[in-house]
């Protein structure tokens, strides 16, 4: 079969990946001159099974509604007359039960696990560097109330095989020496012992070097505008610079999905959520951590990833917009400088913000349409480096109708 995909993130590399390997002729078409160039490379390259929390829980929407008040926290929404959030928000909310909170993180959960698993696997097989880093990653807590807290909501993972661990900060400065100057400052943290962190530009980047070697044909630095249908299937994806035929389609856009499903009818339920990232060079008289974490007091993320040090932050509901001023990477700097105060050139900054695709439950949506000859694989949300690659494997496995490596309920496009 002859089949296009569209998206050149993460998401659509692998996916490319499977399908060239199970014999498909593949296409890949983006609008960027580069693979991975969007929010597979702006995240803070976390490979975290160990958060695989849904981001609609009981406690979201008093931070959303915290937030119309102005309040600062770790979900915010920029009021706006938006029928798409509004038609989004209404759903993400049907999923605040403590019930579907669970549902969903175990299936983002069996996802992730299983998908770094593949991350781990491909880089082996195809002799790709990616920077990674396996001592784990940290959850860190300043306030030991918080800590505990946070500890008891691990138990849900745990029970289901994440080995979550309790430290305090004699047990956190052991494992990451760097840390060390912040004494009592921290309380502990829990140390997700299988997690780890990479690269996921460079990962991407270097499947697909490995896809064009098995011949797929990258189209890049052309713009999708729109899918032509025909009889209840696809006939071609329409670019800036011409129309592209095949006999399948698999829909990888990120948050550029719902735009292009909607040109055929498709409802894509996948809205961005925007955050902010940074990304330093790595001073050699420093100290860098080489354990990548999260600090939950200011929810920024770090992580290693070769020579630079990554730090990300924030999730807010304001559109499609990119913009970033300076003062928006206020707690970032302030974050980075408290906990690693030599790690990096903090003058010399690379700064963006990027989107992440979120579907309102938290797993993402792969598999059928309602078009015979079109599959989507996106919505990954803020765990899509993690999840991306298993994802890829599961399209493939649904396009070829083989039975699949883990369950898929939960996954499929809803
Ligand atoms: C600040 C931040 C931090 C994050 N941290 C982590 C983390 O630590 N760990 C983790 O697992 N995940 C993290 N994520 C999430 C992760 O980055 C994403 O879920 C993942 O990159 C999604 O991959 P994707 O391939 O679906 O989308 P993208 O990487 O965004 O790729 C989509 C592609 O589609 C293309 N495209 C879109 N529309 C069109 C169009 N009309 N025409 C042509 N091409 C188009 C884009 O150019 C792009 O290349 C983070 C995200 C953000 C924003």
């Amino acid at each position: 079969m002859k089949i296009i995909v569209l998206g050149a993130g993460v998401v659509g590399v692998t996916s490319a990946y499977y399908l060239a390997k199970d014999g498909h002729e593949v296409v890949v078409v983006d609008r960027e001159g580069e693979v991975g160039q969007d929010a597979s490379a702006g995240n803070a390259g976390l490979i975290a099974p160990g958060h695989s929390y849904a981001w609609a829980s009981p406690a979201a929407p008093k931070l959303m509604l915290g937030s119309l008040t102005g309040k600062k926290t770790s979900i915010r929404v920029k009021p706006r007359l938006d029928p798409a959030l509004v038609g989004w928000g209404v759903r993400f909310l049907r999923e605040c039960t403590a019930d579907r909170a669970r549902r969903n993180t175990l299936v983002k959960h069996r996802l992730c696990r299983y998908s770094h698993g593949l991350i781990k696997s491909i880089a082996e097989t195809e002799g790709i560097d990616y920077a990674a880093e396996t001592a784990g990653m940290f959850y860190l807590y300043a306030d030991e109330a918080d800590l505990q807290a946070g500890f008891e909501k691990t138990a849900l993972l745990r029970e289901n095989g994440e080995d979550l661990r309790l430290l305090d900060a004699a047990g956190v400065i052991e494992r990451e020496p760097v840390l060390a100057h912040l004494g009592d400052r921290i309380a502990g943290a829990i140390f997700g012992a299988d997690d780890a962190s990479g690269d996921c530009e460079r990962f991407t980047k270097g499947v697909a070097n490995r896809c064009r070697a098995l011949g797929v044909d990258f189209q890049l630095g052309r713009s999708i505008h729109g899918l032509r249908e025909s009889n209840g299937a696809i006939e071609a994806v329409q670019t800036t610079n011409g129309d592209i035929a095949g006999d399948g389609y698999v829909l990888a856009c990120g948050v550029g999905s719902a735009a292009i499903g909607g040109t055929v009818g498709l409802k894509v339920p996948v809205y961005p959520a925007k955050g902010y990232s940074a990304t330093f060079p790595i001073r050699e008289d420093g100290e860098c951590p080489s354990v990548g974490g999260v600090d939950e007091n200011t929810l920024v993320a770090w992580s290693k990833l070769g020579d630079v040090l990554r730090m990300s932050s924030t999730a807010e509901f304001a559109g499609y917009d990119r913009s970033w001023r300076k003062d928006d990477f206020d707690g970032v700097l302030e974050t980075a400088r408290r906990l690693f105060p030599t790690a990096a050139h903090y003058d010399q900054g690379r700064y963006r913000a990027c989107l992440r695709p979120m579907t309102p439950d938290g797993p993402p949506l792969i598999g059928p349409t309602k078009l015979r000859n079109l599959w989507l694989n996106t919505g990954h949300g803020h765990m899509g480096w993690t999840m991306g690659p298993g994802s890829g494997k599961l399209v493939a496995d649904v396009i070829a109708r083989r039975a699949p490596d883990i369950d898929m309920a939960g996954m499929q496009a809803r």
